[in-house]
C-alpha cells in the first residue's frame, strides 16, 4: 500500500516522502514522461544518474503495441523498462478522447481503434485500471473524461459527472490508485469534482484537464481549490504541467507531483531551458559561441560540451545533439525540484521561486 508523509511545510508549499512496494520517492517531483516504455534518446541509467525517482508511462499507448499481454510475460513493466524506481502510468483517457473514440454510456464502456493496426479495444474503468496493474504499474490514474479547452459550462458539468461515475468503478480494483478531477477551470464545477474523488477515497488526488490553454491565473486558483479540498495526508498531483513557471506556482499551492513531456518534448525541438529563459540552440547566432548551454546549470553536458557544438550537431542533423539537449532539459527541470524542496524546508520558497521567476522572465 502506498505511504505518503508530509515532511515540512512552508505556507502551503509542502515537502514529502513517498513510498509504493519498497520504492521511494521525495516530493515535490518530477516524473518523466516515459509514453512507450522509454523517455525518448535516454536510457534508465541516465535516468538514474539524474535523479529520477518516478517515471510515468501510458497504458494506451502500450496497450496498442506491443499489448498488456507481452508486457506480463516479459515480466512486467520495471522488468521489461530495466526501471527499477517508481512507476506510475496513466489510463490513457485524454489520448482516447482525442484520438476520437465512442463510448457506449449505457455499458459504461470505452470503445476506441488503434490507430497502428485498426485492433478495435472495448474497456470498461474497471479494465482500464486492471490492465494498468496487469502491466505492473506501481500506482495506476483512474480513466477520466478530459473535455477540450474551451468548453461549454455544459460540456464541463458532464464531464465531471462522467468522471466521477467512472472513478467509482476504477476504485473497484484493489491497489494504488489516484483519482483525477475535472471540472475545467469553473470553480464550482472543480470543487464538486474534488470532493466526489474524497468521497470515494484514493490513495492520491490528481488535477486533470489543465494546462491546455487556459489563462493562468485561472489555472493556479483550481490549485487552491484542491489544496483546500484534498486530504493534507494525500499526495497531490497535477498532470500535464511542466512549465519552470508554473510549477513552482503548483509547489506554493500545495501539490506534490508533476509530469510533462515539456522539457524532452522542447528539447527534441532545439528549445533548451536555461535559468534565464528558453533559448533555440539551432539559431545561428550560437554558431560561434562556445559557452555551454546555460551558464548556471551544471549537469554533465554543460561542463562538457558548447553551444557552437550542440548548434552544429543540430544543423548536421547529427542525432546526439537529441540526446544532450534532453539531458540538459531534465537536469535542469529537476534542479528546480531539488531547490524548491531545499527551500521548503529552509522555510524560504517564497524567496527562491520570485528570484526564479524574475531571472527566467
Ligand atoms: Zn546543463
Amino acid at each position: 500500500m502506498l505511504k505518503f508523509d508530509v515532511k515540512t511545510t512552508d505556507g502551503n508549499a509542502r515537502t514529502g516522502r513517498l513510498e509504493v512496494n519498497g520504492r521511494k520517492a521525495v516530493t515535490p517531483m518530477f516524473m518523466p514522461v516515459a509514453t512507450r516504455g522509454s523517455v525518448r534518446t535516454l536510457l534508465s541509467k541516465d535516468l538514474k544518474e539524474l535523479g529520477v525517482e518516478a517515471l510515468i508511462s501510458n497504458m494506451y499507448h502500450l496497450l496498442i503495441r506491443p499489448g498488456a499481454d507481452i508486457i506480463q510475460e516479459v515480466g512486467g513493466l520495471h522488468e521489461f523498462m530495466n526501471w527499477d524506481g517508481v512507476l506510475f502510468t496513466d489510463s490513457g483517457g485524454f489520448q482516447m478522447i482525442r484520438k476520437g473514440f465512442e463510448q457506449d454510456i449505457k455499458e459504461n464502456k470505452v470503445k476506441f481503434k488503434s490507430e497502428l493496426d485498426g485492433t478495435v479495444f472495448e474497456l470498461t474503468p474497471t479494465d482500464d485500471v486492471e490492465l494498468q496493474f496487469k502491466m505492473d504499474t506501481d500506482v495506476a490514474m483512474c480513466l477520466d473524461y478530459c473535455p477540450p479547452y474551451p468548453a461549454e459550462r455544459e460540456t464541463l458539468e458532464a464531464s465531471v459527472d462522467k468522471t466521477t461515475r467512472w472513478a467509482e468503478e476504477c476504485r473497484k480494483v484493489d491497489g494504488d490508485i489516484f483519482g483525477i478531477s475535472q471540472g475545467g477551470i469553473e470553480p464550482d464545477l472543480r470543487a464538486k469534482s474534488c470532493q466526489a474523488l474524497v468521497d470515494i477515497g484514493f490513495q492520491g488526488y490528481a488535477l486533470g484537464g489543465l494546462s491546455i490553454g487556459e489563462p493562468a491565473e485561472k489555472m493556479y486558483a483550481m490549485f487552491d481549490i484542491a489544496d483546500e479540498i484534498y486530504p493534507q495526508e494525500a499526495p497531490r498531483y497535477v498532470m500535464g504541467l511542466g512549465s519552470p513557471v508554473e510549477m513552482l506556482e503548483a509547489i506554493e499551492r500545495g501539490m506534490d507531483i508533476f509530469d510533462s513531456a515539456y522539457p524532452t518534448r522542447n528539447a527534441r525541438h532545439g528549445s533548451i531551458l536555461t535559468h534565464k529563459g528558453s533559448l533555440d540552440i539551432r539559431k545561428a547566432k550560437f554558431k560561434k559561441d562556445n559557452g555551454p548551454l546555460d551558464p548556471d546549470c551544471d549537469c554533465s553536458i554543460c561542463s562538457e560540451y558548447s553551444r557552437a557544438y550542440i548548434n552544429h550537431l543540430c544543423r548536421a542533423e547529427e542525432l546526439s545533439w537529441m540526446r544532450m539537449a534532453t539531458l540538459h532539459n531534465l537536469h535542469f527541470t529537476l534542479s528546480i525540484f531539488k531547490e524548491s524542496r531545499r527551500a521548503i524546508a529552509d522555510g524560504s520558497f517564497q524567496g527562491y521561486k520570485e528570484k526564479f521567476q524574475k531571472n527566467y522572465g
